[in-house]
């Protein structure tokens, strides 16, 4: 079926001619066949920036490097000058070099898209009169799409239907305030960026709901022009990113001055053009860390997968390393660090308070039957299913539920009690409702009966009580006075004390249709106390936290007596420490003087808070100097989520916008996928620390060994082909193990890193150089030995340092585990990757000890026997030199264990 796409003009077109020109209906959408053949024919809704590179420009890419270029340089030195066999091994150098980037590239792009699979959004969509959901990339044109406050909008399409509609196009236009959207036919002269009655793609629903005709996918979309220009400009650089082009940078300059150095000598002393040049050029790429960003984009890769497998799919790259640095998370209670799991527990009417249990779906109190003849107790129950969008199949039967736990535990409660929700509803059909949002803590119904109308309406004790003005007191209703409302206060603040969560029901009956406001005169029937127990592995995990030196803060909508009990049962509050704030108590932004400021940063509960308290709390707290972690699910928490150094959402009761909105999306909305997520990020840079630290005084004992034995030991040089084996070899394997491994035992018992420092700390640059010192002293001691023990002959000194220099840096990779682990079973010794990586590298020195041709290539020969045990043992030099400090100077308590917790940082 021919249809116009793409099509431009859809605003200014009628309903009907944009449904004929798209082939479409506005009630069944397009048939499921139809979608499948216009997939084929305009592509699935991506950008082209999404697209994924071929492998053959992989490839390519592989061998466009300045470090490449430097070796065919060689290559072709050394058959200009003569020397195939040499000129040959360069060659194969090359590839192997290019087939490990290749392999760890197409390694790290597999974890990526495994990571990228679990992290799909989907649409709702009606297709073929039925209401489905799909990956929102297979969206098509003319598919009828559903929108509903706290959506991503998925592609660009025509209103066709509205319900008061409020869409925040920041993503799009930069200004952030909603735009209320309609459904009328615009002008054709209209800017199509101001048309009212289009969506776009990447926009979020603040408000309201609409039926949208897909107009625009992929390409075709405003946000995919943009995409598309933004796609050809740079990729943006994450933090880790940028620091590890410094480090590159500076190694490159020591590198350079080095072979300068080197050249500038050689041509001094007038040694031959060719070795002057061959060895300046492996020196240059012995020194030169070309696999550091590839490494590190492995080690990351790598990490995120194994962070996904615990529940946290990382979003932004950077959010890995920011992570790490954490020391404050800022985290909501109901779900994160509760079950969600809620059961009705007390009932609490006017005079009266039931403590009930629903056993065997049969409402019971005292262990009977509760009769159901207490007319406040019908008309909460009634209330509850009326005012209620979760739903129950075969409630009876405990059987399937979705929706809001809430809602859930009331219709339980209803069916419990032996009404049915179904009968209420064809009673009382709904005619408007007024959603319930974290700001007004209400959420109303307006029903219409055979006779009358009902109001009905739940919400938080406070909020609620605000709208009443009566209260039922059994068949009879009463005014509710001051001390009226104190005492229904005073008893929600009893039951919140106790853990509960705890909602209020009111009701409204009128012959007349009441007004839009309909939520107001109520008649106050009783109150709820839900039990939602906290999760049982949480209080670890917060203990977790609270020794990793992070600060844990709750910050929840419900009550702050509820708040405050579950802050202590989980550990978040010390039990006698009884500070919570309100959010009614936060003056406004503006007038936060230092005392309130001061007295944000030391209270770790705050209840009923509204969005833009959170987003406050995360200012103060940034502005003192803290990384700080917030969790959201609402569409009003995407301004905190975005504001926080890494937002996190939650997957299960997330909306899309705050999912889409968030660095870390956590699959199981637990506290506990944080702190583990916390450990992986601080891991994740620990690695990429580790096998920078290796690489680097690896490469430097490299050039200290060429530039030595350039100065003092001429004959018995290092030949370039040797120095190449090394580098791509002996550095590179293990390099890549370290970045594999796991995080030392005391990595959740330090304080949080700065993440605003260098990979490598002045510290750290001391430690390095003492390593390099350490093995070129290994191989000093080698040639030394050997000139006593085996002779002076200058090929088998240069083999021992050879063999010396490779073994020596093998044994290194275990002094990187940490000086607090021990000399066996650490984090290294633990490492499959690490044995793997010695194995391989131990049977290639082998295998080209095996062959003459190879052993021609590196210029080795078959030496004494008493040369290997030389080359062994001086090999050992640096491993014992430095297992030995740990033995003496190991010190037993962890560095910054002692700094508390609650240290607010410099
Ligand atoms: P958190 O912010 O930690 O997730 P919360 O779920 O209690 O905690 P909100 O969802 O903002 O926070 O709820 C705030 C208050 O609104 C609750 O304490 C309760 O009184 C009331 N409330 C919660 N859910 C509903 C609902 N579905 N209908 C009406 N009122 C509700």
């Amino acid at each position: 079926m021919d249809i116009k796409y793409p099509l431009k003009t859809a605003y200014s077109l009628k309903v009907e001619s944009l449904l004929n020109a798209l082939s479409t209906d506005q009630k069944n959408g397009i048939s499921g066949a139809e979608a499948a053949t216009r997939s084929k024919k305009f592509g699935l809704n991506i950008y082209k920036s999404q697209k994924q590179k071929s492998l053959w420009l992989m490839a390519f890419e592989q061998f466009n490097s300045p470090i490449v270029y430097l070796l065919f340089l060689a290559g072709f030195a050394s058959l200009y000058f003569k020397n195939p066999v040499e000129a040959k091994a360069i060659f194969i150098v090359i590839l192997v070099n290019g087939l490990i980037g290749f392999f760890m590239e197409l390694q790290a792009r597999s974890s990526m898209r495994a990571l990228k699979e679990m992290d799909v959004s989907y649409s709702r969509i009606i297709r073929g009169g039925k209401k489905i959901e799909i990956p929102s990339e297979q969206l098509t044109p003319g598919d009828l799409v559903l929108l509903e406050a706290g959506d991503v909008v998925s592609g660009d399409g025509r209103i066709v239907h509205i319900n008061g509609l409020q869409v925040d196009e920041s993503s799009l236009t930069g200004e952030s305030f909603p735009v209320v959207k309609t459904s009328e036919t615009l002008n054709a002269d209209t800017e199509p960026s101001a048309a009212l009655n289009m969506v776009y793609k990447g926009t979020a629903v603040i408000n309201g709901n609409a039926r949208v005709i897909i107009t625009g996918i992929g390409e075709n979309t405003q946000l995919g022009k943009i995409s598309e220009m933004v796609g050809r400009s740079a990729p943006t650089k994450t933090p880790l990113d940028i620091k590890i082009s410094k480090l590159t940078k500076k190694l490159i300059w020591i590198t350079l001055i080095m072979t300068a150095i080197f050249a500038v000598s050689g041509v001094i002393e007038k040694k031959p053009w060719l070795q002057i040049l061959e060895t300046s050029i492996a020196l240059a790429v012995a020194a030169f860390p070309e696999g550091l960003p590839i490494v590190a984009t492995v080690a990351l890769a790598h990490g995120m997968l194994l962070m996904a497998r615990k529940n946290a799919i990382v979003k932004k790259l950077s959010a890995v390393e920011t992570l790490g640095g954490v020391n404050v998370i800022l985290t909501d209670k109901t779900g994160t660090l509760t079950e969600n799991k809620i059961f009705v527990e007390v009932l609490s009417f006017p005079g009266e308070e039931l403590n009930v249990a629903i056993k065997k779906g049969i409402l019971e109190y005292k262990g009977a039957r509760l009769q159901k003849s207490h007319e406040n107790f019908e008309l909460l129950v009634r209330i509850g299913s009326l005012c209620n969008d979760a739903s129950l199949e075969g409630a009876d039967k405990g059987k399937k539920s979705s929706g809001d736990p809430i809602e859930i535990a009331l219709l339980i409660l209803a069916s419990a009690a032996g009404f049915h929700a179904e009968n209420n509803i064809g009673e009382f059909k709904r005619i408007s409702e007024m959603p319930f949002s974290s700001e007004t803590k209400i959420m109303g119904t307006l029903h219409k009966g055979k006779t009358n109308f009902f109001v009905s309406a739940k919400g938080s004790v406070e909020d609620l009580l605000s709208k009443c003005k009566k209260i039922q007191l059994g068949s009879a209703q009463g005014n509710l006075d001051g001390s009226g409302r104190e005492k229904i206060l005073s008893r929600a603040e009893a039951l919140s004390s106790s853990g509960l969560r705890v909602l209020a029901f009111a009701y409204l009956i009128s012959t007349e249709r009441p007004g839009d406001n309909y939520l107001q005169e109520l008649i106050y029937v009783g109150m709820v106390g839900f039990l939602d127990p906290p999760r049982t592995d949480i209080k670890d995990a917060i203990s977790a936290c609270h020794s990793a030196g992070i600060r844990i803060v709750m910050i929840t909508g419900d009550h702050p007596m509820t708040a405050l009990n579950i802050a202590k049962k989980v550990g978040i509050t010390a039990l006698e420490d009884n500070k919570v704030i309100a959010g009614s108590e936060l003056p406004e932004m503006e007038l936060l003087g230092d005392e309130w400021k001061e007295r944000i940063l030391s209270t770790t509960v705050f209840a009923r808070t509204t969005p833009k308290q959170k987003l406050e709390i995360v200012d103060v707290y940034q502005k003192a100097g803290y990384i700080v972690a917030m969790t959201g699910d609402g569409v009003n928490d995407a301004p905190a989520l975005k504001k926080a150094d890494v937002g996190i959402a939650m997957g299960l009761r997330g909306t899309q916008v705050a999912k889409e909105t968030a660095s870390i999306v956590l699959k199981d909305d637990s506290f506990t996928s944080i702190s583990q997520a916390v450990a992986h990020g601080r891991e994740i840079f620990q690695n990429i620390q580790r096998f920078v630290i290796y690489l680097v005084s690896c490469n430097l004992s490299e050039i200290f060994i060429v530039t030595l034995l350039g100065f003092f030991a001429q004959g018995s040089m290092l030949f370039p082909l040797q120095i190449l084996f090394l580098n791509m070899v002996t550095d590179v394997f293990p390099a890549l193990a370290l970045g594999l491994g796991k995080g030392d035992s005391t990595i959740m018992q330090r304080p949080p890193r700065d993440p605003r420092m260098d990979i490598v700390s002045s510290r750290n640059w001391m430690v390095i150089l003492i390593y390099a010192l350490m093995m070129t002293c290994s191989v000093l001691l080698s040639i030394f030995l050997c000139r006593i023990y085996v002779g002076s002959d200058v090929r088998v000194i240069n083999n021992v340092a050879f063999l010396t220099l490779a073994s020596s840096q093998l044994f290194h990779v275990f002094n990187m585990s940490s000086l607090h682990s021990g000399m066996l079973g650490n984090e290294v010794t633990k490492n499959k990757f690490v044995w793997i990586a010695l194995l391989l590298c131990f049977f290639l020195i082998v295998v080209v000890y095996l062959f003459q041709q190879s052993r021609d290539a590196l210029n080795l020969d078959i030496i004494p026997f008493q040369a290997w045990v030389l080359a062994g043992l001086s090999s050992m030099l640096p491993l014992v030199l430095v297992q030995l400090y740990k033995l003496v100077f190991e010190k037993r308590s962890i560095p910054g264990r002692s700094k508390k917790t609650l240290v607010r940082p410099a």
